[in-house]
């Protein structure tokens, strides 16, 4: 189902953490509110799931106005960093506590279990406590219990941050599957831009209680709107360099570079991502530098370059061998270069 967010406003005493966010997530979407600790983005799931109260705005599931509604007459299942298991209950306990609460017949609720079980891959697991299985298993028992409800909307809370790093890329594509065959409206809320990037449909990102930009993950990294999410969006970040333009060059530190952009404006970061800079010979470079430092990442290097007292990191291929302080060039196209005005964070190219 359909879920609107309009003009929600939220303070804790004289603290606003949530300013004027306009949010629609369309039937079917796999949204993610990403943004770094504190953003708001936590409080902004909490209010659709009516566990925190707006200060003012509207929230909508489907046609419905659910604004003053209690959680549990809202028809959404939320599943959190914790897992939230009930300890004293097997994994079929658990799965099915959500339709016992409803007075679901035995019958009906032992089949809505398994097959909720099945689809999670935990047939196996049933009889099991919760202390018996691993953290992937617990968080697959906790997903299953949100899934037996058939609710209109799932809400996550950084559902995979406790697994370690190998189990945490198994489970994100087993959870992107999952929400594709449920087709359920999905409200997804991490800090970590890769299960962002890869899971979402589309990603909002949020800064300090605003959002910062709506759009696909491709069109976040390709053309992102300002300067918080071209330096929050790529790993290794963007780089950026601080000076002005004029004569259709940008000046910084010691070095220059054409850009194409005519007038003349004080206070410019340019920003260049590491994937699209090259190393080259010092005379063909459209930057000059030396190599700071080398690092060997198994699938490419990343070289340090150093330009007076800025450094620049090049994403170059595994192959790539320098020595420290070799006289360098760096080079790249004029389209990968962003530019924005260093106060207000807006894109200028
Ligand atoms: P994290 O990823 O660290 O959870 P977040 O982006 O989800 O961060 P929120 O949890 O939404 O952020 O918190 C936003 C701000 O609101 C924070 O500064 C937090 O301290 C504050 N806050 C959250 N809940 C309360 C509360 N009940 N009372 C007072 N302040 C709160």
């Amino acid at each position: 189902m359909r879920v609107t967010l309009s003009q929600i406003h939220k303070s804790f005493g004289a603290v606003q953490v949530v300013k004027g966010l306009d949010l629609t997530i369309q039937d079917g979407e796999f949204l993610v509110l990403l943004g770094p600790s504190g953003c708001g983005k936590t409080t902004a799931l909490r209010m659709v799931a009516g566990l925190e109260s707006v200060t003012s705005g509207r929230i909508l599931i489907g046609e419905r106005d659910v604004t003053n509604v209690l959680p549990k007459y809202r028809d959404v299942a939320m599943v959190f960093q914790s897992y939230a298991l009930y300890p004293h209950m097997t994994v079929a306990e658990n799965i099915a506590y959500p339709l016992k609460l409803r007075k679901v017949p035995p019958a009906e609720r032992d089949a809505a279990v398994r097959g909720a079980a099945a689809k999670v891959h935990l047939e196996e697991f049933l009889d099991r406590y919760p202390r018996q299985l691993s953290g992937g298993q617990r968080q697959r028992v906790a997903l299953a219990r949100a899934m037996v409800r058939r609710p209109s909307v799932f809400l996550m809370d950084e559902p995979l941050s406790n697994l370690d790093a190998k189990l945490r890329g198994h489970m994100r594509s087993e959870l992107k599957r999952l929400q594709a065959e449920l087709g359920v409206t999905t409200i997804y809320v991490t800090h970590d831009q890769v299960e962002a990037m890869t899971l979402a449909h589309r990603v909002a990102i949020m800064n300090k209680g605003v959002v910062q930009q709506i759009a696909t993950p491709r069109e976040i990294y390709e053309d992102p709107a300002n300067l918080f999410v071209a330096g929050f969006i790529g790993s290794p970040p963007m780089n950026f360099l601080q000076g002005s333009l004029s004569g259709g060059t940008f000046a910084f530190g010691e070095g220059r570079f054409a850009v194409g952009v005519e007038g003349d404006r004080r206070n410019v970061t340019a920003g260049i991502r590491p994937e699209d800079c090259t190393v080259t010979s010092p005379s063909n470079g459209r930057i000059s530098a030396r190599v700071y430092s080398i690092e060997l990442m198994g699938d490419h290097t990343l070289v340090t370059c150093q330009i007076g007292q800025e450094y620049l990191t090049v994403k170059a291929d595994k192959l790539a061998q320098y020595a420290m302080d070799e006289p360098i060039g760096i080079t790249f196209k004029d389209a990968a270069v962003f530019l924005f005005d260093s106060e207000s964070g807006e894109r200028i190219r």
